[in-house]
């Protein structure tokens, strides 16, 4: 098969038809790749977290480049065109929105706050608003912007939701689109906890990349918990 693409921690292959084989690697990174791992199994469990969120999202009727799983590690997608942009959904305040504004830690963010950021290891994903989005061509219009942002709230909702009912807050996540071949604007990429914030609603555990981010320990078997609570019936 050939290698169109491997990112950081996913290598994408051609199909046929417009379709892609994305293959989630075991490569751990973080600070824009400066650290780097690999962790026998994450890339597996990763998959298989992602697949289960992308099907609740089909669902519910929210579009996304996911066609199907195929364990242990892959995902058939429809191929897009990746817009350039992050959109991350913060339910609560940690992380870099600490770091880069006065919220306190752990502060609840009602409504939640949509953030685009630019895709650029080189100029570390720079937050951006509509102008420079535009100016920059990262999007041709403030409307594709608007309906990112609708696309995001709802993802937060769906995700939201469901995984408080497995004793997961969802704190925040970043979400990738892209275009398909019929000009549809859907949710591509993965969701994961490389992704995404999840803390234990009881204790408030990090159950996330964070556990590798702040060398806290124990990533798989945190990725492995979260794997096992949203496969509950
Ligand atoms: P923060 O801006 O606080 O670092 O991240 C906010 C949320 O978006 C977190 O859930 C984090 O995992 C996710 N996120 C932001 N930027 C990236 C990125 O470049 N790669 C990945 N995998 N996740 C990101």
């Amino acid at each position: 098969m050939k290698l169109l693409y491997a990112g950081k921690a996913k290598s994408l292959y051609e199909l046929d038809e417009g379709r892609v084989l994305m293959e989630f690697r075991d490569d751990l990174t973080a600070g824009d790749g400066a650290k780097r791992a690999t962790k026998a199994g994450k890339g597996a469990l990763n998959a298989e977290i992602s697949a289960k969120f992308m099907e609740l999202l089909r669902k519910k009727g929210i579009p996304t480049h996911y066609l199907g799983f195929e364990p242990p590690n892959r995902h058939v997608v429809k191929r897009v065109k990746i817009v350039p942009l992050e959109v991350i959904v913060r339910n609560i305040a940690t992380g870099s929105l600490v770091r880069r504004y006065p919220f306190k830690e752990g502060t609840e963010l009602s409504p939640p706050i949509v953030e685009f950021c630019l895709k650029s290891d080189e100029y570390h994903d720079p937050m951006v608003n509509e102008d420079i989005a535009l100016a920059l061509g990262a999007v041709s219009s403030r409307e594709e912007l608007s309906r990112m942002r609708e696309i995001a709230l709802r993802v937060n909702e769906v995700l939201r939701e469901f995984l408080l009912k497995k004793g997961i807050i969802l704190v925040d996540f970043k979400l990738e689109f892209g275009y398909d071949d019929e000009g549809n604007l859907v949710v591509a990429d993965e969701i994961s906890p490389d992704t995404c914030r999840f803390w234990d609603a009881e204790t408030r555990e990090v159950m996330d990349k964070d556990r590798f981010r702040r060398d806290m320990g124990d990533v798989l078997k945190y990725y492995e918990e979260v794997k096992r609570r949203i496969s509950e019936n």
